[in-house]
């Protein structure tokens, strides 16, 4: 099978830079995450597909042999060996953000380093979150079924690999004989085996059960992020360390306000005689109602800003603002009686946009 190249996977093209490259990969990252598209092999491959090019696009070594050998320029190992889950979710440390918040918000999957095998596995549940509780942070309840240690359950080490959890191999090679550190087959890792558990347990000692904790979101998330808390996903069997609980971050649509990065974006409709001859008008906020005052004259299209009305920016670089779009609302019906008021102002010298007044169409130009 040929493989696509990584511009055209990512969507960018061969001159674009790093940051665009980096928005292009969170995008669809996004669009195809595995929580989004439960059992969709299709988003799945795409998902990898995505992460493989981002890994190669956004390595300056890596991307510059691509650049002049194309995937033949890969080897092996960089293009061929494709990307496990977890080497994706560790990647995401720096998609989703440059910062400590997010340093920590990736779990990375653990099971790295070959030692830690007796961890539990991580559980991944979504919330959704309005656009208020995003901007100002929230602690939310959550409720999801882990795996725990079943009472009764008795461990004792595993004979085969004396508790360690691995076996060391040696294996022939045309290089000579070389040792391999793997999981000990018997106890899968954990080092200890169950000597007896209550009938409900499964073969490694666990039940599930129903479990409840607070979660604090900080202010500034986005949809999107994911957030790692650790020790709270399923518990490690043998008493090894629990998973984490990743936190997939959805928002819920507002009635009025979308956001457009840390910017908070607003349509403001306004009838001709509120554009012309100017108007006091309340317009909704992420925090209460603000009022703002329309001049007389305001342009279908000029944007009103109100400072600080968007998102904290995570990493601490100030916060976004409430952008308002100015839009002109043009009736479709009208009485008679409106009808002929307007046709009285129709020939007003006032009325008519003077096609050979060079500075009002620049002027206009400016605010699209
Ligand atoms: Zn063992």
């Amino acid at each position: 099978m040929s493989k696509r190249d990584y511009y055209d996977i990512l969507g960018v093209s061969r001159g674009a830079s790093a940051e665009e490259i980096k928005k292009a990969y969170r995008k669809l990252a996004i669009k195809f995450h595995p929580d989004k598209n439960p059992d969709n092999k299709e988003a799945e491959e795409k998902f990898k597909e995505a992460a493989e090019a981002y890994d190669v696009l956004s390595n300056a070594e890596k991307k510059q042999r691509y650049d002049q050998f194309g995937h033949a320029g890969m080897g092996g190992a960089g293009g061929g060996a494709g990307f496990s889950m977890d080497d994706i979710f560790s990647q995401f440390g720096d998609i989703f953000g440059d910062g400590d918040i997010f340093g920590s918000f990736f779990g990375g999957g653990g099971g790295r380093g070959g030692t830690r095998r007796s961890m539990g596995s991580n559980i991944r549940i979504r919330i959704k979150l309005s656009l208020e509780d995003m901007r100002n942070g929230v602690e939310k309840k959550v409720k999801y079924r882990r795996m725990v240690v079943a009472e009764g359950v008795k461990y004792s080490d595993c004979r085969q690999c004396n508790g360690t959890g691995s076996v060391r191999r040696v294996t022939n090679t045309f290089l000579g004989q070389m040792a391999t550190q793997a999981a000990c087959p018997v106890c899968q890792g954990m080092g200890k085996v169950v000597e007896s558990k209550p009938r409900e347990a499964n073969e490694q000692g666990l039940v599930a059960q129903d479990f409840e904790t607070s979660i604090k979101i900080p202010a500034g998330v986005d949809e999107g992020m994911q957030l790692s808390v650790q020790g709270k996903g399923n518990m490690g069997p043998g008493g090894g360390a629990a998973g984490d609980l990743i936190v997939l971050i959805e928002a819920v649509a507002h009635d009025d306000l979308t956001r457009d990065g840390n910017n908070v974006i607003y349509h403001l409709w306004l009838s001709f005689p509120e554009a012309a001859l100017g108007a006091q008008i309340e317009v909704p906020t992420l925090d209460g109602k603000a009022k703002i005052k329309i001049d007389p004259g305001t342009q279908p299209g000029k944007v009103l800003r109100l400072k600080g009305k968007g998102f904290p920016d995570l990493n601490g670089y100030g916060t976004g603002d409430q952008l308002i779009q100015v839009k002109l609302y043009v009736p479709t019906k009208l009485s008679s009686e409106e009808k002929e008021t307007l046709l009285k102002l129709q020939d007003s010298v006032h009325f008519k946009p003077d096609q050979g007044n060079k500075s009002f169409f620049d002027k206009m130009k400016d605010l699209f």
